[in-house]
């Protein structure tokens, strides 16, 4: 099977880091193995790009769930403007690209052999392995929060269940209730979307029950796109009024002020250094690391997540590893779904490299995140980078934020943008 330079780019040009291709590409027969280890935004995206782009790659995608829902979004099934269902998407996509979907857990990793084990008694060989598992949570350092206690208190940062537990709760809550949020400390996935939250349970709270009021209790002093949400804030929900619907209470850097120290699950109280907040709706969201099987693999770094060459994504702990997404130390960008995908279609074309010989050209990335703050209120921020010459660094050449003085068609625009963003990218990684 032979593809063209032109039949690459073809394959990765919707996305905008096909800019990445520096080097012809000639397919070479014979059978290479790459098993791809979970199918969320990243690893789904970096399987098909590569199966799409070398179809004489044996392309293995080992993922632990049936069905993937996105967290992008998921702060609308909070409000109610959209149904869990569309957010959900199968594998069937990836398995008509011809890729080896399995679905089961991996439970080990063994560099030097190059096995992938999976709870099911598989052993898959490679050549290359993706690893792309996402976040896991920090909970022992919250008294009286664990996996346990969050089946009722939520994160609701791994949309799905804990996305429709925390969308009843709001909506079994009587009006004049109190809704707590408690952000993470960075690093984080999805920088906004905890305020994105906020600004979604506002919309809806405004709606049906307007007398309830949103306390976040925030570890930052400051947070992403904070000049444009509380602009938003203020147009839509009362905020710095008395009457305000949302009440930000951050942290000054170096006090513990706002840092979450326990819960009480029975009562919904979230004790900080400074205060004490009984809600009726907690939604707590732990410190995070990159996902357990990077620990189990030996993937991290004494912060927990995993440090890469920022050119391949290939791990600087194992060779023959990349890994891409939120559990990366991918510096310079942030953790989002769009990231994942840039970096996902970055390391395809690597990985294609690096199996034929090749040299891998000098990347390009690409991030966008869209926050909906209220009904057709939209705000953006968006960059395209490049890998910076010694290579530490991925770093922003262009881009900006929606602007401060954006008039309602502008912002109705952002907010249509951001739905047709959700359309392409996830037919881009599952369809
Ligand atoms: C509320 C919210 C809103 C967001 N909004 C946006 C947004 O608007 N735009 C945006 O770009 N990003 C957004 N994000 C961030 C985005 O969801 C993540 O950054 C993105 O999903 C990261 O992709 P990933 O591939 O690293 O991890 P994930 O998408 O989480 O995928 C990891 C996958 O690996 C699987 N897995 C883990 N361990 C194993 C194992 N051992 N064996 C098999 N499978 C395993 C998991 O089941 C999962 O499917 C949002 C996040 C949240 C929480």
């Amino acid at each position: 099977m032979k593809i063209t330079r032109r039949g690459f780019i073809q394959a990765a040009g919707a996305a905008t880091a096909a800019g990445m291709i520096g080097t012809p590409y000639l397919a070479m027969a014979g059978s290479k193995k790459v098993v791809v280890v979970g199918g969320g935004t990243g690893g789904a995206t970096a399987a098909k790009y590569i199966k799409m782009s070398d179809p004489s790659i044996d392309v293995t995608i080992v993922e632990a769930n049936k069905h993937y829902y996105t967290c992008y979004m998921s702060n609308e099934v909070l409000s109610g403007s959209r149904s869990i269902d569309s957010i959900r998407f199968a594998y069937t996509g990836l398995a008509a690209h011809g890729i080896n979907v399995i679905n089961d857990t991996v439970t080990s990793i063994d560099a030097d052999k190059r096995v992938v084990k999976t709870a099911g008694g598989q052993a898959l060989s490679y050549d290359r392995c993706v690893v792309a598992p996402g976040i896991d949570f920090k909970f022992d350092g919250i008294d009286g929060y664990d996996a346990k206690v969050a089946n009722h208190i939520p994160h609701a940062w791994k949309a799905g269940e804990q996305t429709m537990t925390l969308r009843n709760q709001l909506k079994a809550m009587k009006d004049g209730g109190t809704v707590c949020i408690c952000p993470p400390p960075n690093p984080f996935r999805c920088p906004p979307g905890p305020y994105e939250r906020a600004s979604q349970i506002a919309m809806y709270l405004k709606a049906k029950k307007p007398k309830s009021k949103i306390i976040i209790l925030d570890p930052k002093p400051k947070f992403s796109k904070m000049g444009l949400f509380t602009q938003g804030w203020e147009r839509l929900y009362g905020y710095k009024t008395d009457n305000s619907m949302i009440e930000w209470q951050g942290t000054p850097k170096g006090s513990d002020d706002n840092v979450l120290q326990s819960i009480d699950a029975a009562s919904k109280t979230a004790t900080t250094g400074f205060s004490e907040v009984k809600a009726d709706v907690l939604n707590v969201i732990p410190a995070q690391t990159a996902g357990k099987i990077a620990f189990a693999a030996g993937l991290v770094n004494d912060k927990g997540w995993c440090p890469v060459d920022l050119k391949t994504f290939e791990s600087t702990i194992h060779p023959g590893i990349h890994v891409i997404g939120d559990a990366s130390v991918a510096t310079g960008m942030p953790k989002s779904g769009y990231a994942a995908n840039s970096q996902a279609k970055v390391t395809a074309a690597a990985v294609i490299s690096m199996l034929n010989g090749q040299e891998v050209g000098t990347p390009s990335y690409v991030n966008t995140c869209y926050s909906i703050v209220g009904h057709e209120y939209g705000i953006s921020v968006a960059a395209v980078y490049r890998l910076n010459e010694s290579g530490s660094k991925i770093t922003s050449v262009s881009g900006g934020l929606t602007p401060g003085d954006a008039n309602d068609e502008t912002l109705k625009r952002e907010a249509s943008y951001a739905h047709s963003w959700f359309t392409n990218i996830t037919n881009d990684i599952f369809g």
